[in-house]
Formats: C-alpha cells, sequence, structure tokens
C-alpha cells in the first residue's frame, strides 16, 4: 500500500469537541478546578464511544470545560497538532457558539470566543504550516424545543457570531445535531442570510433522517455541501442532483458505523455515492470519540471496500477542490498535493 500516513489530506467535516483527547481535557479540568465533572473511570475508557445518550453525555462535558479564551486557544492548538502528525494540510472545524455562550453560564463571550480561536489558529500556523479556517453551526435540536416549537434566537444569534467571525476565519454556517424533528426549512431565512454575507451553506443532512432532509437542505438552504449526506443513496433522483450538481457530501464512515446509521461496514454506502458520480469526500466528524484518525478513514476505502490507490487519490484531491478556503490558498493546498502524488509517494500500489 502506498504512503497514506504522508499524503496531504484536507479534513472537511470535525467538530471541535471532537478533536479533545483525554489528557486536554484533564489538563482543562485542572485549570478550572473541575475534576468533580470527570468521571471515575479511566478517561480513555469513558472516551470511547458505548450508546448514543454516552457519546452526547461526554461531549456535553467537554463543553462545560471549554470556558475562556485560553481554553479555546489550547484546544485549537493540541487538534492542529494532531491533525498535522496525519498530514491534515487544511482543516474546516465546526464550533457550536452559541452552546458556549448562550446555553452555558461561564462568562465567555462572542469576542473570547474568536480571540481564542484566532489565537490557536494563528499558532497552528506557525507550528505545523496547516491552515485552518471554521464553520459556526447551528444547535438544531436548541432551535426545536419542547416537541416541535421554533425558538426563535439560536439560529439568529449562531448567524450573527459567523458574520463576526468572517475575518477570522469563519468560512460557513453550520445546521447540527440530529436532524429528526428538526427539518432544514425552518432555517431558510437565516441561511439565505448567511449566503448574502458571504457565508457558505454547510448543514449536516442525510445522516439521522433520510433523502428528505438532504433536499430540503439543497432546497431551502441552499447547501453548497451536505455534512454526512450518506442516506442521499436512499433516492435515485436525489444521486442524480448531486452529481449533476457537483455538491460535495461530506462522508465519515467510522462515525457512521459507531453512531449506528449503519450496521456493518459493508453496508455503508460510500462505494455506491462514488460510483454515482456524487462528490465524496472523506472526514473523521469527532476522531476522540469515534476512534479513528483520517488516515484511518483513508485506509478503509481500500481494505473495507476495495478502492484503488487511484480512487483515494483522486477522492482525497476532491476534498481540496470541495474547500472553502480563499483561491489563492486552494491553489497552493492543490499544488502541494499534485506534487506529492506526482514525486513517486503514491508508486507502490498493491492496496
Ligand atoms: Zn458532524
Amino acid at each position: 500500500m502506498f504512503d497514506l500516513l504522508t499524503m496531504p489530506k484536507a479534513e472537511l467535516h470535525l467538530h471541535l469537541d471532537g478533536t479533545l483527547t483525554p489528557s486536554t481535557l484533564l489538563r482543562l479540568a485542572e485549570r478550572h478546578d473541575a475534576l468533580a465533572l470527570l468521571p471515575e473511570q479511566a478517561l480513555a475508557t469513558w472516551f470511547v464511544f458505548a450508546d448514543l445518550n454516552h457519546f452526547f453525555h461526554v461531549k456535553r462535558t467537554i463543553k462545560q470545560l471549554l470556558r475562556t479564551a485560553d481554553d479555546f486557544a489550547l484546544v485549537v492548538h493540541a487538534a492542529a497538532a494532531d491533525l498535522s502528525a496525519q498530514h491534515v494540510r487544511y482543516a474546516e472545524v465546526t464550533v457550536t457558539p452559541y452552546s458556549f455562550i448562550d446555553a452555558l453560564n461561564y462568562g465567555l463571550t462572542i469576542e473570547d470566543l474568536l480571540a481564542g480561536l484566532e489565537q490557536g489558529r494563528q499558532q497552528a500556523r506557525r507550528d505545523f504550516g496547516i491552515e485552518l479556517r471554521w464553520v459556526f453551526d447551528i444547535p438544531r435540536n436548541r432551535a426545536f424545543a419542547n416537541g416541535g416549537d421554533y425558538v426563535a434566537g439560536v439560529a439568529e444569534r449562531t448567524l450573527a457570531y459567523a458574520l463576526l467571525g468572517r475575518e477570522y476565519g469563519v468560512i460557513g454556517l453550520g445546521l447540527g445535531g440530529s436532524e429528526v424533528n428538526a427539518p432544514p426549512e425552518a432555517f431558510a431565512p437565516v441561511f439565505a442570510e448567511a449566503k448574502r454575507h458571504g457565508l457558505r451553506s454547510l448543514p449536516h443532512a442525510g445522516e439521522s433522517a433520510g433523502a428528505a432532509s438532504v433536499w430540503g437542505a439543497i432546497t431551502a438552504l441552499g447547501a453548497d455541501r451536505i455534512g454526512h449526506g450518506v442516506r442521499s443513496v436512499e433516492d435515485e433522483s436525489l444521486l442524480r442532483l448531486l452529481a449533476e450538481r457537483q455538491i460535495p457530501l461530506e462522508v465519515n464512515i467510522s462515525s457512521n458505523i459507531a453512531l449506528g446509521i449503519y450496521q456493518r461496514l459493508e453496508d455503508h454506502p460510500v462505494r455506491r455515492l462514488d460510483a454515482a458520480g456524487v462528490q465524496v469526500t472523506i472526514n473523521t466528524d469527532d476522531p476522540q470519540m469515534v476512534g479513528t484518525t483520517l488516515t484511518r478513514e483513508y485506509e478503509l476505502l481500500i481494505t473495507g471496500f476495495g478502492f484503488s490507490k487511484a480512487d483515494v487519490l483522486r477522492l482525497a484531491r476532491s476534498a481540496f477542490q470541495a474547500a472553502c478556503a480563499e483561491p489563492d490558498v486552494k491553489t497552493r493546498l492543490l499544488a502541494e498535493f499534485d506534487q506529492w502524488a506526482g514525486a513517486g509517494n503514491a508508486a507502490h500500489s498493491g492496496g
């Protein structure tokens, strides 16, 4: 197999709270004298995905320990170090500002959050040469509280934070959380406003809900890419539309298996999506909890799905093409990728 580790990579679907390692979490808990928030059991075991309730509990605990600008700077730098070890050269990282500023009450302001992210981003560029951009996502379930009524303010505040963040690397508005009982259509005005101001539309869809959710993301939200989107495979006409318009999917194979979207690896539709002409990108979602790396996700394409070396190179390259970075940054990153691929690094086939 050719050297997947040193292949330059772009990661387009990665949640900041999903990058924290047990040791970083411990450091934050000590910093805030909040060890009581952590479990009695070994942190490394506690991090491992057990079931959805546990998964959300771990995520909630992590969010409770991210309280200051310095915390964000620390976590971003640690994430960049791990990404850099996987030869990730560019990443779009999803952050949920509403959770930290509005839902939790540790006094964090949007200015603190942006300052911390920016400090971490600058240090990451200096220390690892990695480019980071941010997606600020709306926690859709908070916007549909109390069994189905739309709660005004959650999406609107997230948009306001994202607009403030544009000069600090925020490139898109996201929509995260469970799609069940939180359909995309309600968020149409906010996404239209985001696009008017130059932000990209990057909603999750087609993960916990089926093709209708992806249709909604495209028609109501003008999605520039789809987070997950794997369940588009349930609708042939949707597959044709995705392929025609070349709307990229941010596919996260190990996350889908861990969260039970698909029971077995062989059930995962990554191969069928690619074969249908849909632009597929490979990502990790919550790598620490799911127990994966971007290198491992690419390995899975070969070992689990029979992709060829040429297929893997094509998909890895398409992640750079699907990035929302500025044109000059994309050109530079693509040139770096092509130079690696052409320099004999990918010469040894057999995977
Ligand atoms: Zn996600």
